[in-house]
Order: structure tokens, then sequence, then C-alpha cells
């Protein structure tokens, strides 16, 4: 059988001006060949993570993004739902991201895991055979995935794939990285929940992203591209390409492919060529010889004084309880699973890999 070339849109868009992101959305949408639907309940599912700032620009979907999808969508009358859960407290974290703001204007919030939950069973999932979802996702008539472009410290790129592992409400995200224990199962976990949701458009906050330490603890990288797909893996593989990764080397991607989700393949609309823009990688563990791999599994986890503020939040998420205050934060290496949830919620940035 002849596999299907899924198209990926790209359009420049230098920043965050309104006018500008709404522009490139369109565009965007109309090369990707991703009809507006009328009339229909519509829930879009930006990328939140935690008490985050918006002008913060590289790491939460900016809210301009957010708006522009919303006034696309209200053209033709649909209702609107922006949903997304939190590491951290939920309320907070849509307040500082600008998307609160945003949601009142053009239709309701939904905080996940305050939604009613249901429960998923997928005899064909990996790891994930049961497991739990807001009715939200099932009650949409259509999901629109709105990722960040950015790095990620354990599975080296985090984006459309890895978005929708925010759909798993609250604390229960915590109970599933100890149950995955590595980035492989993980990766794994992520396509399980993805096959559950299947977002039938897909678009990538491309403007400004993150290299280096991401998803979190990178810094900024003006990219100045929006990507649009009505394919979640074509996006992926499109968006990995132009940070300058191989698409295989990223392991959801990998294995989306290998359950025939996707592939590697992908029609390019608004551009000839993707450019490389070569950004900062995580540290890549499997390039590694056992020996220094050993050693990076034995590289604490640092936290620097002058910056933490001992709230706490950091020993709140672990999910394998391996910190504790005494009264700046101390790991136990033992307990440590390397999930990075910790320097993932630090507000402050507080907690790197020692160098
Ligand atoms: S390291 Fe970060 S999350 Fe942990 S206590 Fe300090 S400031 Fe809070
Ligand atoms: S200490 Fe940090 S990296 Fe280790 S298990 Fe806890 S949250 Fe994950």
């Amino acid at each position: 059988m002849k596999k299907r070339v899924e198209k990926v849109a790209i359009v420049k868009c230098k920043n965050y001006n309104e006018i500008e992101v709404e522009k490139a959305i369109s565009k965007a949408l109309s090369l990707a060949e991703i009809e507006i639907p009328k009339r229909k309940k519509v829930l879009i599912k930006p990328n939140v993570v935690g008490f985050f700032d918006k002008n913060q620009e590289a790491i939460t979907t900016h809210p301009s993004i957010i708006e522009a999808i919303c006034k696309i969508l209200k053209k033709n009358k649909n209702e609107i739902f922006i949903g997304d859960s939190s590491f951290t407290n939920p309320e907070i974290a849509f307040k500082k991201s600008g998307i609160e703001e945003v949601a009142k204007k053009y239709g309701k919030l939904i905080i996940f895991e305050q939604d009613k939950i249901i429960k998923v069973k997928d005899k064909d999932a990996k790891v994930l055979k049961r497991f739990h979802l807001p009715k939200i996702i099932k009650q949409a008539d259509l999901i629109i995935n709105v990722p960040k472009l950015k790095t990620h410290q354990l599975t080296k790129y985090t984006g459309a794939i890895k978005n929708l592992y925010g759909c798993i409400p609250g604390g229960m995200k915590q109970k599933l990285h100890m149950e995955a224990g590595n980035a492989k199962k993980f990766s794994k976990l992520l396509v399980d929940i993805y096959q559950n949701i299947r977002p039938k458009v897909n678009i990538m906050d491309g403007v400004v992203g993150m290299e280096g330490k991401g998803p979190t603890s990178g810094k900024p990288k003006k990219a100045g591209y929006i990507l649009a797909s009505k394919n979640t893996i074509s996006l992926d593989v499109a968006c990995v390409k132009l940070m300058g990764y191989k698409p295989k080397k990223i392991l959801a991607i990998k294995e989306a492919i290998k359950r025939k989700l996707g592939n590697l393949k992908f029609d390019l609309k608004g551009m000839k060529k993707l450019p490389n823009l070569h950004f900062e990688k995580p540290f890549v563990q499997e390039k590694l010889s056992k020996k220094i791999l050993k050693m990076f599994k034995q590289k604490p986890i640092i936290v620097d004084k002058k910056k933490c503020i001992k709230c706490g939040l950091c020993a709140k998420k672990c999910p394998a309880q391996a910190i504790r205050l005494n009264p700046y934060p101390e790991i136990d290496k033992k307990k440590c699973i390397r999930c990075f949830c910790c320097m993932e919620v630090c507000p402050q940035h507080a907690l790197s890999l020692k160098e």
C-alpha cells in the first residue's frame, strides 16, 4: 500500500505582533489545506507548562498565537474551549501565560484536572492500556494542537506529540512518569496517548523557540516560523528537521512511524526546502560510550541557592519522591529516575545538571 504523504506548511513570522501572527496562521492553514469548521465545538490545546510568564516567550505557547486561532474560529461561529493541565497550579499557570485572558475573550477555559474525567482503554497501546482523559477531549468536534518549538532534556524535542501529554490530568502525569521510568518507554507512552487523541489540526508556535536545556531552562531561539499540518507526526518530522535533528533520532517519532501513524516524507508548502536552524541540542546520551553514559547517569542535579526560593514545588512534583527540603532541595540519587520534572517545574530555573 502506498504511504500517504501529508502536507506541512511553513510561513515566516518574525514576531508576536497580533496582525503578523494572524496573517501567518491563516496562510499556513490555507497552504496545509486545513478547513476551518463551522459552528462546531473546538478545543485548543496550547503548551502552558507551569508558572511561566508570557514574556518568557520561549516556554509557553504565546497568547497571540492562541488569540489569532480564536479570531479565525470565531468568524465561523465556532464554540471555543481552551484547555490544558499543569504540573503546578493550573489557575496561576494559565493566568501567567496570558492564555486565561484570551479564553475569557473568546470562549471557555478548561482546566483538565477540573473537568469530568473519563477512562480510556486501548488494547493496542504499548505501555498505557488504561488511562484517564478529561471529558472535553472526547466531546470536542475538533482538537487544535498548538505546541511550542523546543528542545527537551529527556526526549530531546518537545513538540506536537509531546504536547498531548498535557491532556493527562494534573498529578496523573507524575504517576505516568514514574511508570515509564526511561526515555524509550516514555516515548512509547506518548504515542499511546497520541493514538487516542489524534488532533486533526496542529499548529506549531515556532516564532521564538527554545534551544539547549529545554523545555523550561534553555535559551530562547528566534526561529521566526509558524508551521501547520493536519498530521501531528508530519508536523513533528518537519519541526525536528528545522531544528537540525534527524527525525528518527526522536524516539516518539520513530515509535509513531513503527506503528504506521505517520511517515518521514511530507509535502512541504510555503518553501522549497526547510532551512536548518541549528538549535543547540540538550545532552545526547546515546552517542556516548558506556563509561561516559554511566558518568552522565551519576551526574548530580544541582541547586543554585542564589536562585532557589525554597518553595518546595520540585519536591511536591517529583514522581519518585526523591527530593526533600533541608532547607534547600536535596536529591536522593538512589530514588531519582532522571525524569527531570523537577527542572521543568522550578519557577526559578534553580535546578540543573552539573556541568
Ligand atoms: S529548586 Fe526551584 S522548585 Fe525547588 S524549592 Fe528551589 S525554587 Fe522551588
Ligand atoms: S529528583 Fe527530579 S529528576 Fe529525579 S525523579 Fe525527582 S523529579 Fe525526576
